[in-house]
């Protein structure tokens, strides 16, 4: 038996040109769209998304900040920060990229699939609401987020961001908020450089944010691990009504950009265990690539991810953990400082 899952797919997305040599290069979404032509044709479903409208984009963005994304389809290349170049259709790219989002978010629920991947560029998980950065333009997932609440009236929407840098777009947007409870693994001494254990949130949203900094000594064991561990206290207590999943693939060990050793199987189990959780109350799944900046190892990595969504077989053997004092460590770290918040009695 298995599991409907849909993807966006779009080759708009690969107009998004950002000079050569730069790591966000059209490749590393075409590579992942040649490995589902070879292994998931027939299996999933692809969709074509839809540009956002200004509307949506305003649920999370500034209107001075759109106005200033689409001023630049009237340069061949410019620039929207110094580590974020943009060329003349990277507007469309990044509406088209929020639409994908929010059509996963519609497809979802009305029951047409389980799991949506949303296989689009450029990433989202850095942009701020009044500013690109990261090679982030617009926050995918926050507008899904803040869509999903406003259209469908979620309650609680759950967002998993194991990309190797801190989202700290989603982290600032929702840290006073208890609608979006935000669960983000990173190597603090990557980009932004933010994400300490203690930041947990504010105001309403104190204990609705949840920041795992990682050691570059932990494999795939160790992740799985960490996530079963934090992860299953976290899905019981908040009971999510949708899970959305900011899908980097930028601490596989093959990375020019991530410092980590994680392997494709790493996604594997994590996508495995994050529909395990999802699965037991019926929670929809959206995923959305973000960063990953080797083509072979997004293909490699976006493969294990779909093969984890598609099947319901179980996961098999885990990896021993690399690490276990530092894992323990950091999960001892993460429950004491939630423990106020009652994830953990
Ligand atoms: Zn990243």
């Amino acid at each position: 038996m298995s599991r409907k899952v849909a993807i966006s797919r779009d080759d708009r997305f690969l107009l998004h040109k950002t000079g050569h040599a730069h790591p966000e290069s059209p490749s590393r979404l075409a590579s992942i769209y040649r490995m589902v032509d070879r292994h998931f044709a027939g299996t999933v479903t692809t969709m074509t998304p839809e540009p956002a409208t200004l509307d949506q984009l305003e649920l999370v963005h500034t209107p001075g900040h759109v106005k200033k994304i689409l001023k630049t389809a009237e340069h061949k290349i410019t620039s929207m920060a110094p580590d974020t170049p943009v060329s003349g259709h990277s507007y469309l790219a990044a509406w088209l990229a929020a639409g994908a989002c929010m059509q996963g978010v519609d497809l979802l629920l009305s029951g047409a699939c389980r799991a949506f991947f949303s296989l689009v560029r450029p990433p989202g998980h850095h942009a701020l609401p009044d500013r690109a950065t990261g090679f982030c333009l617009l926050n995918n997932l926050a507008i899904a987020a803040r869509y999903a609440r406003m259209r469908y009236n979620l309650e609680r929407i759950l967002i998993v961001d194991w990309d190797v840098h801190h989202g700290n777009g989603i982290h600032d947007i929702f840290y006073r908020e208890p609608g979006v409870f935000y669960v983000s693994s990173h190597d603090l001494m990557l980009f932004p450089y933010s994400g300490e254990a203690g930041d947990t949130g504010e105001a309403g949203g104190r204990g609705f944010t949840l920041n795992m900094p990682l050691s570059r000594s932990f494999g795939d064991g160790d992740m799985a691990y960490i996530y079963r561990t934090v992860l299953t206290p976290v899905f019981r207590w908040y009971t999510p009504s949708m899970v959305m999943i900011a899908a980097g693939f930028d601490a596989h060990a093959d990375d020019p950009l991530g410092r980590s050793a994680w392997s494709e199987n790493a996604y594997f189990l994590l996508a495995r265990l994050v529909c395990e959780l999802a699965d037991a109350d019926h929670v929809p799944l959206l995923l959305s690539l973000e960063g990953g900046y080797d083509p072979g190892a997004n293909a490699a990595s976006a493969k294990a991810v779909l093969e984890a969504l598609v099947s319901y077989a179980p996961a098999g053997p885990v990896p021993a953990p690399l690490d276990p004092n530092a894992a323990d460590e950091l999960l001892e770290t993460v429950f004491t400082t939630h423990k106020p918040y009652g994830i953990v009695s």
